[in-house]
Order: structure tokens, then C-alpha cells, then sequence
């Protein structure tokens, strides 16, 4: 296509680098070649039935018209209180905006609240989309660094160092998507008492996989640590992950109720409302009690240690156990291989499909998903195992 055509916004998009892995996998597979993919961001499981069973219902029962641009005031208002039981935010409906996806939830806040020029501390290894969506609000992404050999801790000088008059936003997502990671109680709090400092930043936490949490493990609402900064904490959530409802796509955003309005307005101007019965799966799905998530989180479990173990025993692969979502992101073994030609060399000669860690910031590592069976899993850290033999 003609560059003239597309807008500058369009040509700044970097396009996805792991389409391009899972399209060679699928031509792959479709020849004939064995292939184990260890790929996955999605859980492997069906929504439960009670939600689609909710959803079927409002489907026949007509609730299938348009409805209000920040969704339904019932799911808003079911949400504001599980964040008020959970969190003790004392959010109200109007806090409260459902999106298509938490993805919409984070693109339309950054387009609400980004100026041309503004920054944003994206911790790294991050979600992909993350710099992306910066930049298509105006915004520059602002990189801090983590380590696996550091357990992927922010480095409290480091992100001071970061911070310039013109610093907007710090994202915190956690649990992590690539690493696994789970800030704890004082990590947060530290990271807090620099926003607490600084008047002019705010924070974007990304908790979309809350629910996928190792057992032990406690998931915390950074909103609920600091009423004082009630207005600068922003909340992003979803029943992708947790409710297995990737391609559902709902989600919502908490916050600041004159933003979230500014957030709907946008949202009436482009998609309108997130799909009506959808909304009433979601408002279902609220009710599914802990049993439920024991029960996907113990297979979780099982799974992320039979990864982390397997990946563990490969030689000179450095590797931190991830405690929640279902990743987990070693670093390989030096950097003669770049991450991208590895994750091609490895789909070619082992027919195994991971993640190039380039696509999350890090050049030296891969992401691995334990969204598999197990058989799978073990199959998987076979072929890993070969390649890094015969690479190294
Ligand atoms: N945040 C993170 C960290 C994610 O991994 C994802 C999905 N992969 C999203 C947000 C977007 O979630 P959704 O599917 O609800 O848009």
C-alpha cells in the first residue's frame, strides 16, 4: 500500500510480530508439520455456563437493542461494588465505564487524558499494546527497565529517573503479562509514595488478570491502598482472562467520574455500546463464587510449575516463577540469537511456537504459555530443551 495513503497515525503503528509467527505455525500445521504451541494468551477453557446461559437468555428475552455509551447501569453499578467490597474505593455507577475489552478501557482513557507530547513509564517487560497506544493518543512511551536476574523489581531510582515535568502516567500491570509477575503490598506502596510526590502523575493498573493468581498468592487493588490519590489512580479490568471471555470482549475502566464521562462521549462517537447481552453475561459472571476460581486456579498452578520446573532444568536459561496469569518469560541463554529469529529457528526446526520477548520489550527472552495441557507443556520444554542444545 501507498505510504502517501495512510495518516502518519496509521504509519506509526508497528505491526504485530506474533502474527507473523502464528501465521507461519497455522501454514505449518495445515502442511502436515507436528507442531506444539505454547503460544496461547487465552485460557483454554469455556466461559462458564452460567454466563452463557444469562447471555442466551437476554438474547431471546430481546435485551438486544442499543443501550448507553458507558454501559449498562447495572453491570456499572455491580462492578462499583464489588471494587467497594474488595477494595473499599466508595465508587458509585458513574465511576464505572464498560468497554469492548480492557483493551478499550486503556485506548480510550489514553485518548482522554494524553496530550500531544506527554509521557508515559511503561515498565518493561510490558503487554504489547501498551506503547502502541500511546503513541496513537500523542503520547511518548517512556521505557523503565526489569530484569529477570532482579525478579523483574522496579528499581525505585530507576523510575524516579524517569520522571520529567511531562510525565503523565506510570502503568502498573500485575499480575504480569509477559513475566508472571505479582507486585507485592510495599512494591506498590513505593511506587505510590512517588505518585504521592509528584501532583502531575497518575497511574493506569492494569489488573485484567486478577482472577489467575498462584494459590498463596494475594492480588491487590492498588486503588484500595491509596484513597488519598482516588483521583489519579485508574483501574482497568475485564472478564477475558479470569472468566475465560476473551472474544466476548468486555471490560471497563474506574476512575475519576468527570473522566470517565469525558471516556463515554468518546466511546458514543466511535463504538457506542459494548454488545447489550454480553453485558448481562458479565453481570453474571460477577456471581460465580471462589470455588470457580480454586478450581481453574489449581490447574493453573499445576501447570505453572510443571514450566517453570521443566524450563528450570534447561541449561543456562535464567527463569523467575511466575506467580500469577499463565506465562512465563526466561531469558535465553545470550544474546547471539536475537529473540525474533529464535522464536522462527525454533518454529522451523522443533515445530514449537513461542513468543519473541522482542514484541514485550526484552530481546533476550521468550514468552511461554502454560495455557495448554499439560501434555502439551511437557512436550513443549522437550523441544525447547534440543533447540537450546543445538543453538548454544
Ligand atoms: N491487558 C493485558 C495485560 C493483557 O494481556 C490483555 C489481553 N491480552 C489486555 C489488557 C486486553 O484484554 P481484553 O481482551 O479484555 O481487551
Amino acid at each position: 500500500m501507498s505510504e502517501e495513503l495512510l495518516s502518519k497515525r496509521a504509519l506509526n503503528i508497528e505491526p504485530s510480530l506474533t502474527l507473523q509467527i502464528s501465521a507461519k505455525a497455522k501454514k505449518l500445521a495445515a502442511e502436515g508439520k507436528d507442531i506444539c504451541n505454547l503460544s496461547a494468551g487465552e485460557p483454554d477453557f469455556d466461559a462458564p455456563k452460567e454466563v452463557m446461559l444469562a447471555t442466551s437468555n437476554a438474547i431471546f428475552g430481546g435485551f438486544t437493542k442499543y443501550g448507553p455509551a458507558a454501559g449498562d447501569i447495572e453491570l456499572r453499578n455491580a462492578i462499583a461494588e464489588r471494587l467497594n467490597t474488595q477494595s473499599d474505593t466508595n465508587y458509585d455507577f458513574e465511576n464505572i465505564m464498560i468497554t469492548n475489552g480492557a483493551k478499550q478501557a486503556i485506548y480510550n482513557l489514553f485518548q482522554i487524558l494524553i496530550n500531544e507530547g506527554d509521557e508515559v513509564i511503561i515498565p518493561s517487560p510490558y503487554w504489547l499494546s501498551y506503547p502502541q497506544i500511546v503513541k496513537l493518543a500523542g503520547g511518548k512511551p517512556i521505557i523503565l527497565e526489569t530484569s529477570p536476574e532482579n525478579n523483574f523489581k522496579i528499581d525505585m531510582n530507576k523510575l524516579q529517573s524517569k520522571i520529567s515535568s511531562k510525565t503523565k502516567f506510570i502503568i502498573i500491570n500485575s499480575p504480569n503479562n509477559p513475566t508472571g509477575k505479582v507486585f507485592n503490598k510495599d512494591e506498590l506502596r513505593e511506587i505510590l509514595e512517588i505518585v504521592r510526590k509528584n501532583e502531575h502523575i497518575n497511574i493506569m493498573s492494569d489488573e485484567i488478570y486478577e482472577k489467575i493468581i498462584k494459590k498463596g498468592t494475594k492480588h491487590i487493588n492498588l486503588a484500595s491502598l491509596a484513597k488519598d490519590l482516588k483521583d489519579r489512580i485508574y483501574t482497568i479490568n475485564g472478564f477475558a482472562k479470569g472468566w475465560a471471555m476473551t472474544g466476548w470482549r468486555i471490560g471497563y475502566l474506574a476512575g475519576k467520574k468527570d473522566v470517565v464521562k469525558a471516556s463515554s462521549s468518546l466511546q458514543s462517537q466511535s463504538t457506542s455500546n459494548v454488545c447489550s447481552f454480553v453485558q448481562r453475561g458479565a453481570l453474571e459472571a460477577l456471581k460465580m463464587t471462589n470455588d470457580y476460581f480454586d478450581n481453574i486456579n489449581s490447574k493453573y498452578d499445576e501447570r505453572r510449575k510443571i514450566l517453570y520446573e521443566g524450563l528450570k532444568d534447561i541449561n543456562n536459561i535464567i527463569v523467575t516463577l511466575p506467580q500469577g496469569a499463565f506465562y512465563s518469560f526466561p531469558q535465553l541463554p545470550n544474546n547471539s540469537i536475537s529473540s525474533v529469529d529464535f522464536c522462527k529457528k525454533v518454529l522451523n526446526d522443533f515445530g514449537l511456537v513461542v513468543v519473541p520477548g522482542k514484541a514485550f520489550g526484552n530481546d533476550q527472552c521468550i514468552r511461554i504459555s502454560c495455557s495448554s495441557s499439560k501434555t502439551n507443556i511437557i512436550d513443549g520444554l522437550q523441544r525447547l530443551e534440543k533447540a537450546i542444545k543445538n543453538y548454544y
